[in-house]
């Protein structure tokens, strides 16, 4: 069998012919595969992409990478006509396999996309003998197609959180989808002001209607926004962001404490106390439950503020929003009379939220922070990567493309 007939069956164009094959040896081998245009059809123009008549041949061939082959190059060679169209004048024409000036077909560049879902951008680009620069323009195009293409119908339930970019010095807005039937990054926006959450629901408009549930934490743009735009929303302050704020509070304790002990001249118990502290008991490891088995016996204000934390874990347990509620009161009281000051933050912070907080209980079954929490580090994770992604349309293209679960069009992964 030809190389051609093959060719004809995985990737024919209207309009094109592959006329022959070459191979070029060397170090680094390549398939040059020339296509003609078939005489038959009419050349078409790349503004209106429609049928015009020829115009001229300028000088030159095109070369397009498409999906190696073999471990060899596989690269199309074309030479572009003009076209003089009666709408747009002489342009060039199109060629169904490329887009634009791109030097990558369509295919390989969906071939890439697909891969950079599972290795690293550098490790793509060195598995398949091409540039950094490439796989972020493949998986840039893979991205821009998928957001024009998904369905934003059926959206009930939003989470919106906030995450560090730029080594920890900006952040970012982000919404997610957390429906039982689709979890998914919906949009991102630079900063965390009340302009960038307000530019969330301009962008979604009349679907905010539709929410039935909008999760986020409790910074202040947030809730006067979602307030503002999706009245109808139960708001949820979720179990995810508070442990979070919990184990903030715990950690200014334990700075603090730290430098006291020190500044006194006591032992420095408290180091390496940092992840006994945070974790869950359930998740230390041996020596990390020995650190903290030896912590509890000090009469220190991290500890009392530890097995506040602790405490307050019971009302996870809580069914009803109404005795949760309650449980939750009696937490603040305790919490109030304890003398450690970021504590008291907290639980005042609670007693302010205490709706949004309850209502959690009552939107119980329906949304799952466990969603939001798998979101949320997965794109910790991908912001953290040693990317070389510096620019904030890098990071956005690397987020949608892992978490925006993003269609693709039909056949554009024949070649895995
Ligand atoms: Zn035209």
């Amino acid at each position: 069998m030809q190389l051609k007939t093959l060719l004809n069956h995985v990737q024919k164009h209207k309009g094109f012919v592959y006329d022959h094959v070459e191979l070029h040896g060397g170090p680094r081998a390549r398939l040059v595969v020339r296509i003609r245009p078939d005489a038959r059809c009419r050349p078409v123009c790349s503004k209106c992409e429609r049928p015009a008549p020829y115009y001229d041949t300028p000088e030159g061939t095109r070369y397009f990478q498409f999906v190696p082959l073999w471990g060899l190059l596989v690269l199309f060679a074309y030479t572009m006509r003009r076209v003089k169209c009666p709408r747009c004048g002489v342009r060039v024409e199109l060629v169904p396999w490329a887009q634009g000036k791109s030097p990558t077909t369509t295919a390989y560049a969906w071939f890439l996309a697909r891969w950079a879902k599972k290795l690293s951008w550098l490790e793509v680009a060195r598995s398949f003998n091409t540039t950094w620069d490439t796989v972020f323009r493949a998986v840039g195009l893979a991205v821009e197609w998928g957001l024009q293409h998904r369905d934003l119908t059926g959206i009930r339930a939003i989470g919106v959180d906030e995450v560090l970019w730029h080594r920890g010095h900006k952040y970012l807005t982000v919404v997610y989808q957390i429906d039982a039937h689709c979890r998914r990054l919906l949009w991102i926006g630079e900063d965390r002001t009340k302009e960038c959450i307000e530019g969330f629901f301009d962008w979604f408009g009349l679907r905010a209607r539709w929410l039935r549930f909008v999760c986020s934490d409790q910074h202040k743009p947030y809730l006067t926004a979602i307030g503002r735009r999706a009245k109808q929303a139960v708001h949820v302050l979720d179990r995810f962001h508070i442990v979070q704020r919990l184990n903030k509070a715990i950690d200014q304790v334990r700075a603090a404490e730290v430098k006291k002990l020190e500044r006194d001249g006591y032992e420095p118990v408290l180091k390496r106390g940092r992840w006994p502290l945070l974790k869950r008991p359930e998740n230390l490891t041996k020596k990390q439950d020995a650190k903290l088995r030896d912590l509890l016996k000090y009469n220190l204000t991290t500890v009392r503020a530890y097995l506040l934390k602790e405490e307050l874990q019971l009302l996870w347990d809580y069914t009803s929003a109404t005795w949760a509620g309650r449980f939750l009161d009696r937490w603040c009281s305790t919490v109030m009379r304890s003398r450690i000051e970021p504590m008291k933050k907290l639980a005042r912070s609670f007693r302010v939220h205490r709706e949004l907080l309850l209502n959690w209980f009552r939107a119980r079954g329906e949304i799952s922070a466990a969603v939001a929490e798998g979101l949320n580090n997965k794109l910790k994770v991908i912001t953290r990567r040693a990317y070389g992604l510096r620019t904030l349309k890098a990071t956005e293209i690397a987020l949608y493309h892992s978490l925006g679960a993003l269609p693709e069009p039909e056949g554009a992964h024949r070649f895995f």
